[in-house]
């Protein structure tokens, strides 16, 4: 069976520098790639080599597929590992990788195609009886038609464009009098966004949870799932807290839904690791979205609470080796939480707030994992997504993963630039959340920027009582309280001596 040698990162950051741990764990050579902006980034310090691609400009550095396979063939290399975002999910580069003599660390450009297209998908899967939102399975081709089917399918509706991603291409239609104006432009917006004009309707489900189920599968067909997500705490439609299990989802839940992303892997003989995501209704019925056949930003809750490293197998599978455990061989250990700190300013509608990391301190202690890749004193480059880091943490039961992600969130000093950090503290601390009852409307029913302020008032206050205290416990001795006095007097009392 074949042995990778080297492996060439075709990405920057956090997900770089994960990956190649793991390829130096297995023994394996490591190139990292980077941008005029990423020269002195720990991804590209951590390499065995690493080759500059362009100037900063993901058109012009990390976006550049055949540039890398230039330097992949004249550096040896002999695997490619794309990461998220970037050139992971174009099939194009795909099959030049593969073409090139390279091995592709993904599924092949058959499934990439396929998954790609969300129409394409649903049809894929059509014949294994998969539950899918109600809508239609085939580009609107006629207004008349369309209508006529949103009727059927009844209001609110979503016009999605069959190419879209990233949360966009995507439009809420309330009711039949804005159908045809909200259909044009979705069509002319999805076709200047996506250079593909394809939309479809689906119902728009008013309080939806998104859960994700992780597959892997290998080349000799066999496919297992590794249990879901919970993503449901979104911006944007962006994915800022995940966890893993899901509180909503009871074990019979699980094995449907993990049977079903396991059919839906199949229906595109799909290999390595991927995404089946669901999106789940108030009565807990769920329903195929689509299939992202990478590995995804938030894997990290997966691999603590099955304690399989995902890049790992990823690797093995794509020397050809046949997964080493079986459905039965996996178990949920505990409870993973993410989140995902942004250099935004959640204050100013979670608008990007770029500059320089002035004070980086990561938290620390056990079931404490922190995937980043920059260090302090660096700037954060305004190219690429804003990501600085992701905080993951592993404890036995959801609220202690809560209770110490929260510790870790306190423990994490950032300075220079605006973070999620205390957004996330607050949808922790949230009964909402805290219970369990939550959808993807989280962020619009219960966030406002002077959420934050309320949080600081309490923590300030806390801090107050324990100064207070502290003080009061050194000089108990040299102070006197009438045994008469009331209770609230003497508290009243003992505030006015202390300030
Ligand atoms: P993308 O490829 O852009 O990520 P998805 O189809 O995965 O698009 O949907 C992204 C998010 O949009 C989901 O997590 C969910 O919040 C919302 N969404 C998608 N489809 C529906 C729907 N039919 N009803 C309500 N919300 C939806």
């Amino acid at each position: 069976m074949y042995k990778i040698k080297k492996l060439l990162v075709a990405n920057r950051g956090e997900i770089s520098l994960r990956i190649m741990r793991t390829a130096k764990e297995m023994g394996i050579k490591t190139v990292a790639v980077y941008s005029e902006a990423d020269r002195n980034s720990p991804h590209v310090k951590f390499a065995d080599e690493a080759v500059c691609l362009g100037p900063p400009p993901s058109n012009q550095s990390y976006l550049l597929g055949d540039k890398i396979i230039e330097v992949s063939k004249a550096m040896g290399v002999d695997a490619i590992h794309p990461g998220y975002g970037f050139l992971s999910e174009n099939a194009a580069f795909a099959k030049k990788v593969t073409e090139a003599g390279i091995i592709f660390v993904g599924p092949s450009p058959e499934s990439i195609e396929v998954m790609g297209s969300k129409l394409a998908a649903k049809n894929a899967v059509l014949k294994y009886g998969i539950p899918m939102v109600p809508g239609t399975d085939h580009a609107i081709s006629g207004i008349p038609a369309a209508k006529q089917k949103a009727k059927e399918v009844g209001y609110p509706i979503l016009i999605k464009a069959s190419a879209g991603g990233g949360g966009k291409g995507m439009r809420i239609v309330e009711d039949e009098s804005e159908f045809e104006e909200q259909m044009n432009r979705a069509i002319s917006e999805a076709q200047s966004a996506f250079g593909d004009g394809a939309v479809f309707i689906e119902k728009y489900i008013t309080s939806p949870r998104h859960i994700e189920i992780q597959v892997l599968g290998d080349q000799q067909g066999d496919v297992v799932y590794l249990f879901e997500r919970e993503c449901s705490i979104q911006r944007r439609h962006q994915k800022v807290i995940e966890e893993a299990p899901s509180a909503v989802v009871a074990p019979e839940m699980r094995k449907a839904m993990g049977e079903a992303a396991v059919l839906v892997a199949k229906a595109c003989n799909y290999y390595g690791a991927g995404t089946v995501e669901f999106i789940v209704d108030e009565n807990l019925d769920f329903y195929f979205l689509e299939m992202n056949t990478r590995l995804q930003v938030e894997h990290p809750v997966t691999e603590m609470i099955t304690g399989k490293d995902l890049v790992k197998e990823q690797i093995l599978v794509a020397e050809g080796k046949p997964l080493s455990f079986k459905q039965e061989d996996l178990t949920i250990n505990g409870h993973s939480l993410e989140i995902r700190v942004y250099a935004e300013d959640p204050r100013n509608n979670f608008l990007p707030d770029i500059g320089k990391l002035q004070t980086y301190i990561r938290p620390q202690g056990p079931g404490i994992r922190v995937d980043d890749g920059f260090e302090q004193g660096m700037d954060i480059p305004i190219y690429y997504d804003p990501m600085i880091a992701k905080l993951i943490v592993h404890d036995g039961s959801r609220d202690k993963a809560i209770q110490r992600m929260v510790r870790a969130i306190d423990d994490y000093q950032i300075t220079g630039i605006e973070t999620t950090l205390g957004f996330c503290r607050f949808v922790l601390e949230h009964q909402s959340f805290k219970s369990g009852d939550f959808d993807t409307k989280f962020v619009e029913k219960y966030f406002s920027p002077d959420k934050l302020d309320i949080q600081w008032k309490e923590e300030e206050l806390i801090l107050l009582a324990a100064l207070a205290v502290d003080i009061f416990e050194k000089n108990k001795s040299s102070l006197k309280v009438s045994p008469d006095s009331q209770l609230t007097g003497s508290k009243t009392n003992w505030k006015n001596r202390l300030i």
